[in-house]
């Protein structure tokens, strides 16, 4: 649903609804500090590591290469607790999250872009899209296909059950230490992680590929969320699977997902063409440029250059591929 700016009644509940999701993502960082009076203990911090790394996961393999790009497959209940778990990260509704991810990659780094850092600067890519009033709502028309599925449009609605699920485990079983620092820590955490690739991918690192956008690689930002730093063969090739093209790019979410696969329980995992990794054109166009330019030698011989133009594959794979088990 597209932000109706002439409606101002909806106007303020959209206002309010930012203001109150920045009030609570302002107090949950806050509540870290609650530390200071309930202790931190080495079985908290295992919960926090345990929970920043089970949680990023699920964003990078949910949210991002399944909901938002659709670069393999799963069954249906495989699917619902992938988006139940990345929605245990308190970064809104499956659905909200990849309809807002869809939407970067059609504007990216243009003016509609919700979060470039190139148009509105870092603190705005990194936090200020997310506590503006202006992407509250679920962008439906970005998401019809994950739509059709009447427990993702709930659990979208309810966005915030399966967070107080992992608060209320947590809480039982390692006590309020274990609430503050396993719970609070690693979601706080897990925030900044995520959105240091809106923040910091589209400035930061090296272009391969010469991308619509300012898309970057960054190693590091690699390391830290498990293979979406390779932002830039990301951007050159949304429906890949797999981001670290070569074995030196770490990417540790297409390993998980290599090892689920094996126990059956994702499938056909998306890889990048030869050619698009290489950066050239595909074959076939290569054949037909190549072919062009000998007839046009004598003429014009620097004309024999390939471009990079071919365009790839749409992100999105045909409603039909969609089918779930
Ligand atoms: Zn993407
Ligand atoms: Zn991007």
């Amino acid at each position: 649903m597209a932000l109706d700016h002439s409606n101002p009644e909806l106007h303020t509940r959209f206002r309010l609804g930012g203001t109150l999701s920045s009030a609570v993502f302002i107090t949950v960082h806050l509540v870290c500090f609650a530390a200071i009076w309930t202790g931190v203990y080495w079985r908290d911090i295992a919960i926090c590591v345990g929970l920043y790394w089970l949680r990023m996961f699920a964003i990078t393999a949910g949210y991002h290469r399944y909901f938002s790009h659709r670069t393999y497959k799963m069954g249906r209940v495989m699917q619902f607790i992938m988006a139940f778990l990345a929605q245990s990260s308190a970064q809104k509704g499956v659905l909200w999250w990849a309809a807002n991810h869809r939407h970067h990659h059609r504007h990216s780094d243009q003016p509609e872009d919700c979060h470039s850092p190139v148009q509105r600067g870092f603190w705005w890519s990194h936090v200020g899209w997310i506590m503006s009033s202006d992407h509250t709502e679920t962008r439906a028309d970005d998401i019809k296909d994950f739509s059709q599925y009447p427990e993702l449009v709930w659990l979208n609605k309810y966005h915030v059950l399966p967070v107080v699920v992992l608060a209320a485990i947590v809480y039982l079983a390692a006590g309020w230490s274990g609430l503050v620092v396993g719970f609070f820590w690693s979601t706080v955490i897990t925030w900044h992680g995520t959105f240091t690739i809106n923040s910091l991918t589209h400035v930061f690192g090296k272009r391969r590929y010469e991308t619509t956008d300012d898309s970057r690689n960054n190693w590091l930002l690699a390391l830290i969320t498990m293979g979406e730093g390779w932002h830039n063969n990301h951007h050159h090739y949304q429906a890949s699977c797999r981001q670290g093209f070569f074995w030196w790019e770490i990417d540790a979410t297409y390993y998980i997902l290599k090892g689920l696969e094996k126990l059956r329980l994702v499938r056909d995992l998306r890889e990048p063409p030869r050619h698009l990794v290489e950066g050239k054109a595909h074959p076939r166009r290569a054949a037909v440029l190549a072919a062009k330019a000998n007839r046009q030698t004598s003429a014009r011989p620097t004309a024999a250059r390939v471009d990079d133009s071919e365009p790839q594959l749409a992100p999105l794979a045909p409603l039909a591929n969609l089918k779930v088990d």
